[in-house]
């Protein structure tokens, strides 16, 4: 027979207050399990602490934490061998704590219910009732002597006290679930919701005999203890089939707040998402959040990783959370530790930035683009890729330190040549693989004497080869802005940089690219005309395409074939105009039936053409066939020059391949 300890009403002031639980959290109902496995823990440290000090001799045990479910009985039960509760304990600990906090916290938000709380945390022993119709407690105290006690509650405000038989030292807390929440009676629900939630809780939770959590959390272990191995590993338990990430950050600190955490940088899609975070927030390894939208600066959103911080508020507004002083410097904090991770690589480790920069470099230039003080942070970290090639055989040294230059062989056992190693993260061009990086910084103090102040880039390796190649015959440096964020950052730039000129390599060609001399000599005597214009006058009867520009230019060349006898150019504002409108409609950039052709009247394919059409002169009716040959051969030149912009579609190449065949029947007849 069990002995009635006590029976009585469990003082709360809410009349009821578990249908206002029940509603409110309607959604989150499973976190009652994280809230009971939090309990666990807490009385199990709790026990560790009484044993050190002493006040507990006895042996505490090996620590262990079992769920069991019952399916006949509808039961799922939490037990744990911790402290345990004496009968005043549970009077003053279950009656009253835990409701008189329930009933706090339904008070406190009853009012916004709309407003999203992150992560419903410390709702504690009550939240059982959200799921059960029953809640039992028997627990056994560490004290010396102390009786067990059973408590039992059905939901009401009537709960019931009696002594217990239960012999081993600690608490079991069993639920009777509702008939609607029979699911968490299924194995693989509670093992889904162990490793969600309760993973990285320090001690073991077995269920049906085997330990279902990790355990383990690596980022409250000290960074000198971890393996470059073990950074990789829990990033690949986090993430499961993804690349492995380029570079991390352990955050480690105790003040002025807690923070821990490892911050991994992955590899970048173009369709990266950057208002959904994959950032997990934990309160001492107890899982809260899927993301921390409200704690990590936007930027910072395409970082993965966790978060673990116990000076983050959590049972609190999402737009509370945002406008939070500490949570304010948590993410200035984080921000800034990432920066100094990305300088400290790019000052130890050039070959690894260079590597990851087509990642990193998106990274960082969003982060410039939308915070001021990242932006300064890693202004002269931020590299582009040139034709730049002074770096390897030095022909000048400007904005490199006089350190000696080393080979840096890497692990894949290519050479990164000529390294200058330096002291400084804003100095020294640096090329990886015969590409090389430069800072703008270093670019423009470069290329002062020759253009001060204006860039030239190229956003398109393959379709502005031309132009790049043009340029740097005549000694000019292109930098790639290649990237998908650089579209953006280019206008970022021109804002940064208010009187530095950014020139596309196709949208107009600089005065040095010219030789103005050839253009006024004259090549028929008989009109006076000039090769320019009697050039002028064959394309634009050729083409007959009343939107394209001609334009005849003599392109400076060291070797006259190695120029482009046409080239496409593309205005930089028109360009930019149907660019941001493209972007407005949500469509591709068409490529516009506006356009400049700039007939390079040094090449000899286009001087020889002026012979060719000649032929037509002596002819007496209709048009020769040479005149013919000349039309051909110009229309074939522009095609050229369009193929190198922008390629074909099915209909521009049938007619280029048909023209081809004609020219050349033509050239094998002559
Ligand atoms: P909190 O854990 O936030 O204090 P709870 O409502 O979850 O609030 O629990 C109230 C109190 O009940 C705890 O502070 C603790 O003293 C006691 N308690 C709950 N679960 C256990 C347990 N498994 N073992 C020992 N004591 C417990």
């Amino acid at each position: 027979m069990t002995t009635i300890l006590e029976q009585g009403n469990i003082s709360i002031h809410t009349e009821n207050i578990f249908p206002i639980i029940k509603k409110w959290l309607y959604s989150d109902h499973e976190i009652f399990l994280r809230e009971l496995i939090s309990n666990a823990v807490d009385a199990i440290k709790k026990l560790k602490m009484v044993s050190r000090t002493g006040e507990y001799a006895g042996d505490t045990g090996e620590p262990e934490i079992t769920i069991a479910i019952d399916k006949d009985k509808k039961t799922l039960s939490v037990s744990d061998n911790g402290i345990g509760m004496t009968a005043d304990e549970v009077k003053k600990y279950i009656n009253q704590v835990a409701f008189s906090s329930a009933e706090e916290f339904v008070q406190k938000y009853k009012s916004t219910p709309d407003e999203q709380i992150i992560g419903h945390f410390g709702l504690g022993f009550y939240s059982s009732f959200m799921v059960a119709s029953r809640v039992e407690v028997d627990t056994l105290s560490y004290q010396a002597g102390a009786q067990a006690v059973h408590w039992s509650c059905d939901g009401s405000t009537q709960f019931e006290l009696t002594e217990s038989d239960r012999t081993d030292r600690g608490t079991t807390v069993t639920l009777t679930l509702m008939d609607e929440e029979l699911d968490y009676l299924e194995p693989y629900r509670i093992k889904q919701l162990v490793t969600k939630y309760c993973d990285f809780m320090p001690f073991p939770i077995k269920f049906e005999g085997e330990q279902i959590n990790k355990q383990k959390a690596p980022w409250k272990e000290s960074p000198s203890s971890l393996s470059q191995e073990d950074y990789l590993e829990f990033y690949r338990y986090l993430y499961p089939f993804q690349e492995d990430p380029l570079l991390w950050v352990h955050l480690n600190t105790d003040y002025p707040f807690v923070v821990n955490g490892i911050l991994y940088f992955p590899k970048l899609k173009p369709d990266v998402d950057v208002t959904k975070g994959q950032i997990k927030l934990f309160c001492n390894q107890v899982f809260v959040s899927d993301n921390c939208e409200e704690v990590i600066p936007r930027f910072l959103m395409p970082l993965r990783g966790v978060i673990d911080s116990t000076d983050i508020p959590l049972n609190v507004s999402r737009s509370f959370l945002q406008n939070d002083r500490t949570v304010r410097k948590i993410a200035d904090y984080i921000a800034k530790k990432v920066g100094d991770r990305l300088k400290e690589l790019y000052r130890d480790d050039r070959e690894q930035y260079i590597r990851g920069w087509q990642d990193l470099g998106t990274f960082v230039k969003f982060g410039s683009m939308n915070d001021d003080k990242f932006k300064k942070q890693v202004e002269d970290i931020l590299i582009y890729r040139t034709t730049y090639e002074g770096v390897g055989n030095r022909e000048s040294g400007v904005g490199e330190t006089e350190l000696p230059a080393v080979q840096v062989q890497s692990e894949e056992g290519d050479v990164w040549q000529d390294v200058r190693p330096s002291e400084s993260p804003s100095s020294g061009s640096a090329t990886l693989d015969g590409k090389t990086y430069t800072t703008l910084k270093e670019y423009l103090e470069r290329n002062k004497e020759r253009h001060e102040n204006r860039v030239y880039y190229c956003t398109d390796a393959a379709s502005q080869a031309t132009y790049v190649e043009l340029h740097k015959s005549q000694g000019l440096e292109v930098l790639f802005m290649d990237s998908f964020i650089d579209s953006h950052f280019i206008s970022f730039l021109e804002r940064e940089y208010s009187d530095v000129k950014f020139s596309r390599v196709d949208a107009d060609l600089d005065d040095t690219l010219i030789d103005k001399d050839q253009a006024t000599e004259i090549v028929d005597p008989t009109t006076n005309k000039t090769r320019s214009e009697v050039i002028k006058e064959l394309f634009t009867t050729a083409l007959n395409k009343p939107k394209v520009t001609i334009r005849t230019e003599a392109l400076k060349s060291d070797n006259a074939e190695a120029a482009p006898p046409a080239i496409v150019l593309l205005p930089e504002t028109l360009r930019r105009m149907r660019e941001m409108n493209a972007l407005l409609m949500q469509q591709a950039v068409e490529f516009p039936e506006e356009h400049t052709l700039l007939v390079n009247t040094s090449h000899p394919l286009i001087q020889n053409l002026i012979n060719i059409s000649k032929g037509s002169v002596v002819q007496t009716s209709g048009p020769s066939p040479s005149a013919e040959l000349a039309t051909l051969i110009c229309q074939h030149v522009y095609d050229l020059a369009l193929m190198a912009q922008k390629g074909f579609d099915a209909d521009g190449m049938k007619a280029f391949v048909e023209r081809s065949n004609q020219v050349l029947t033509r050239l094998t007849q002559s």
